[in-house]
């Protein structure tokens, strides 16, 4: 029997009768195996209260950003995951839904649940009429996208329509990584969980043979993307050490941004973690000037609300993209 979203949901429901909503909670699901979920910080900027720090770093306007996945499946346990990392699959199962497809429904989703700003008194203006028409794809909700077979077309797509897509890999398939080459996403985040394979094995509990070989096979074609960012989640107790071994990392790999970013104690993360384990900003700023004194890259930015430190060997003037 083919492992649709139906019927993850059923054995979801049979496993979990008392909380049927565990694993799709808040997510609109999109054909048979897509979701997206308005995020919060698209919420916060329609009214005007904030953005999220892809806007102070790159531009991006929150309150125009979809927040999807093409698929549930990852191969990573990471021990921060806001996921429930009970679901975990080491390869794609199921029927491949068409790209275009997946991405007209997921806008149509995500300005559909949008509507309901309509009628709030906090909501700006201006910001009601642009949320209309989204600008910004983030493929990171859940799950590896990777994974997803005909992403390099559904990237092409997204890119045709005139928007960004920003992709978040855990980079255990340099194969697709690869193919992305000739079908770049606006900017490519390959995650780095660990400075060593060691760490990396403790906090994401990859169920992928290799995933360590095949992260450093991805890493080594990142020069290769126009803009390409080596992702740090950091989590006390786990990777948040070693701040040299990660300089060590980029210093191989060049990548044109590293961003250092503290775990946040959300979802079923908290079944796992305490909110101990999030790093406080000074304690971020910290481990990125460690990393600075150990390389050639330094801090350019940074959005303390969001405890994430931006680091790059120079800036670019086009770092901030205008829309
Ligand atoms: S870039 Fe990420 S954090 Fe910012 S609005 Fe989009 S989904 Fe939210």
């Amino acid at each position: 029997m083919p492992l649709t979203l139906n019927v993850i949901q059923e054995q979801q429901e049979q496993k979990e009768i008392k909380n049927k909503k565990r694993y799709t909670e808040g997510y609109r699901l999109v054909g048979n195996h897509s979701a997206v979920k308005i995020c919060a910080y698209c919420k916060k900027a329609i009214k005007g209260e904030d953005v999220c720090y892809k806007n102070t770093f790159y531009g991006i306007e929150s309150w125009r950003c979809i927040q999807m996945s093409p698929t549930f499946f990852c191969d990573h346990r990471c021990v921060f995951c806001w996921r429930d990392i009970d679901y975990i699959w080491p390869k794609w199962q199921g029927p491949v839904d068409e790209p275009k497809f997946i991405v007209d429904e997921c806008i149509k989703s995500h300005v559909e649940l949008l509507q309901g700003f309509k009628g709030n008194q906090k909501a700006i203006e201006s910001k009601l009429k642009e949320m209309q028409k989204p600008l910004h794809f983030a493929i990171s909700l859940t799950g590896e996208p990777t994974m997803y077979p005909r992403l390099p077309e559904m990237i092409d797509y997204i890119k045709e329509k005139g928007m960004t897509a920003f992709l978040v890999t855990n980079g255990t398939i340099p194969e697709m990584v690869e193919r992305l080459i000739g079908h770049q996403p606006t900017q490519l985040y390959i995650s780095v969980y660990g400075p060593n394979k060691e760490i990396h094995q403790k906090t994401a509990n990859p169920i992928t043979k290799d995933a360590w070989e095949k992260l450093q096979k991805s890493l080594s074609m990142m020069h290769k993307f126009n803009r390409n960012v080596m992702r740090l989640t950091l989590t006390k107790g786990f990777n948040f050490v070693a701040p040299e071994k990660y300089a060590e990392l980029a210093e191989k790999y060049k990548p044109m941004f590293i961003e250092c970013k503290g775990y946040v104690w959300v979802g079923h993360s908290q079944e796992r973690l305490e909110i101990e384990n999030m790093p406080y900003h000074h304690e971020i700023m910290e481990f990125a000037r460690k990393i600075e004194q150990n390389s050639s890259y330094k801090i350019i930015d940074f959005k303390e609300e969001s405890r994430v430190a931006l680091l790059a060997r120079e800036d670019y003037k086009d770092r901030k993209m205008d829309f």
